[in-house]
């Protein structure tokens, strides 16, 4: 710490996650000085980036496209993949977040996102196709059908993303500060960034610097922020990811005068296992969630249901389940599947302990010995089920497309993927909420830099990543995280590098 007080660097990377780092090693590239500050220890390291599912959501005209990224790590000839265009990605942008995602950034993501994702593969990431969420192989079919733009993750997932972001900063000679946590932002009388003050394992430094650049993830780990911005139930959530995106240096970028933007009562929450632990556990990664629900019957401890569980394809729906679940009672839900489509849960529900059994009544009785404490209605569990059995509609199942079979005459309906509930075996998976991120942040421009209330960039302040507002309102289309990250990281990164060399 005492070197690096010495010195002034050209660019100070704050965070240790995809964005940070997409940002440190574009700034690197432009012959820039740059240190990483990282909140957690070196054993914890890593932000959110290291839970995720790896998944980066981008356009592509077809296989050929995908191929020069995969480069051999995987087989071509094994799936099938349907052209995801810009036009396709800006309207699920403007669809899923009803038509708020800010125009100017949500081009600027898609336009890079394809360019951004080969960048980094030439950095040293290795991609494979994403078989494991979104993706569906139909029975007796030899190839998986991809899921529409998020066809591509890393190899290894989250795990790998992060520990070879980590090898290449140490490669570029990026120096990392572990357990420093940046807290202040430090600029001179005429407005320009200095530097950061950061409180280390021995004390409060301030750190000197031309250009900053803030990459600390959101403020979903931090229980007084959620209930101030999101609602009083929110603090009682369980965290996917990382205990360490706390908000500190949103504030901080607040009180410089940057502009808060986007939706700040808004954020990713997910079903997950009703038994996860309540933060992100490095053993368990991502695979607490539970996103097999287009297939299933979802109810409450009342019950009843509450959601068209087909409404879409689960990486559509998923970042706005968590809030139904959230509004019912206890936060606890029931996912019900039989035979038909058991085989069609993600691998994902492995981790779980299901309620097992052979017939409806007897499944009632089981889920009231495990949870009738929670004061769950079984009577009530059997009289929707047996309601929803009479009102789903002939026709074919097809999980591969939105095939519009459904019900009819329910509340809620269930608009896709309505298969009856009547062969056996049964099985119920528990789940609650898991918050992912928050979607509310400060406002950055087209070229990462973040911005006043007067749209004036704060000279040498620059934004990525989940810290950053405007992207998404209501709801998120999966795999658009790590993208957003990495295509403004690498801006900001390169910008923050000129900025500092001017
Ligand atoms: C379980 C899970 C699965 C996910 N899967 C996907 C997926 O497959 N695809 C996708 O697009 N998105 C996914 N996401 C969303 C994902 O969180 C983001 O897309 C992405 O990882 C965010 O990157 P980031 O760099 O902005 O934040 P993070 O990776 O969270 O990095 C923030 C960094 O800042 C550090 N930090 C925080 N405060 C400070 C401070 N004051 N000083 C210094 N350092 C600080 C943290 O320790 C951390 O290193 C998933 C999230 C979770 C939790």
């Amino acid at each position: 710490m005492r070197d690096a007080e010495r010195e002034v660097f050209d660019v100070i990377v704050v965070g240790a996650g995809n964005a940070a780092f997409t940002a440190a090693l574009a700034a690197r590239s432009e012959e820039a000085r740059v240190l990483v500050l990282e909140k957690a220890s070196q054993k914890l390291r890593g932000g959110n980036t290291r839970f995720t599912g790896g998944i980066f959501r981008c356009t592509y005209n077809g296989i050929e496209d995908l191929v020069p990224i995969v480069r051999g790590n995987d087989n071509p000839d094994t799936v099938i993949v349907a052209p995801y265009l810009r036009a396709d990605f800006l309207q699920d942008l403007e669809r899923v977040t009803g038509g708020r995602t800010d125009p100017v950034l949500s081009q600027v993501l898609v336009d890079r996102s394809y360019d951004t994702v080969r960048w980094m593969a030439d950095l040293g990431v290795v991609w494979e196709f994403n078989r494991a969420v979104g993706a569906v192989t139909l029975a007796g079919a030899a190839k998986v059908k991809l899921p529409f733009g998020g066809a591509l993750r890393v190899k290894g997932e989250g795990v790998v993303l992060s520990s070879t972001l980590f090898r290449l900063a140490e490669e570029a000679e990026i120096p990392i500060l572990y357990e420093t946590q940046a807290q202040r932002i430090i600029t001179a009388l005429d407005g320009r960034i200095t530097g950061v003050e950061v409180r280390g394992p021995d004390g409060i430094h301030i750190l000197n610097c031309h250009a900053l650049v803030l990459a600390s993830g959101g403020f979903q780990a931090n229980p007084e922020m959620r209930t101030a911005y999101l609602g009083p139930n929110w603090s009682l959530v369980k965290v996917r990811g990382t205990r360490f995106n706390t908000g500190e240096m949103t504030r901080a970028a607040l009180a410089t005068g940057a502009q808060s933007y986007g939706e700040w009562s808004g954020c990713h929450a997910t079903p997950i296992d009703a038994d996860a632990p309540t933060y992100g556990e490095l053993r368990l990664t991502d695979k607490t969630n539970r996103l097999s629900y287009p297939f299933s019957v979802m109810v409450n401890l009342d019950g009843e249901r509450f959601v068209d569980e087909g409404e879409d394809f689960n990486l559509y729906t998923y970042a706005k389940m968590g809030r139904e679940i959230l509004q019912q009672r206890s936060a606890t839900t029931f996912q019900i599947f039989d035979r038909k489509t058991i085989p069609l849960l993600e691998t994902r529900y492995n981790t779980a302990t299901p309620v097992i059994a052979e017939s409806l009544s007897e499944l009632a009785d089981r889920i009231e010995e495990r949870y009738g404490s929670l004061g769950f209605r079984k009577a009530n569990f059997l009289k929707t089920l047996e309601a929803y059995n009479a009102a789903v509609q002939e026709g074919v199942f097809n999980p591969d497309i939105r095939d519009g079979k459904r019900t009819v005459s329910l509340r809620p309906e269930k608009t896709n993927w309505a298969t009856r509930l009547d062969e056996p075996p049964f099985q119920a998976y528990a789940a609650t909420v898991g918050i992912t991120f928050t979607f509310g942040g400060i406002r950055i421009n087209a070229d990462a830099a973040a911005i006043d209330y007067l749209e004036r960039p704060l000279p040498g302040l620059f934004a990525t990543g989940e810290m950053t507002g405007g992207f998404f309102y209501l709801n998120y289309p999966g795999g658009a995280g790590l993208t957003r990250g990495a295509v403004f990281g690498r801006l900001a990164g390169t910008n923050a590098a000129r900025f500092a060399q001017k």
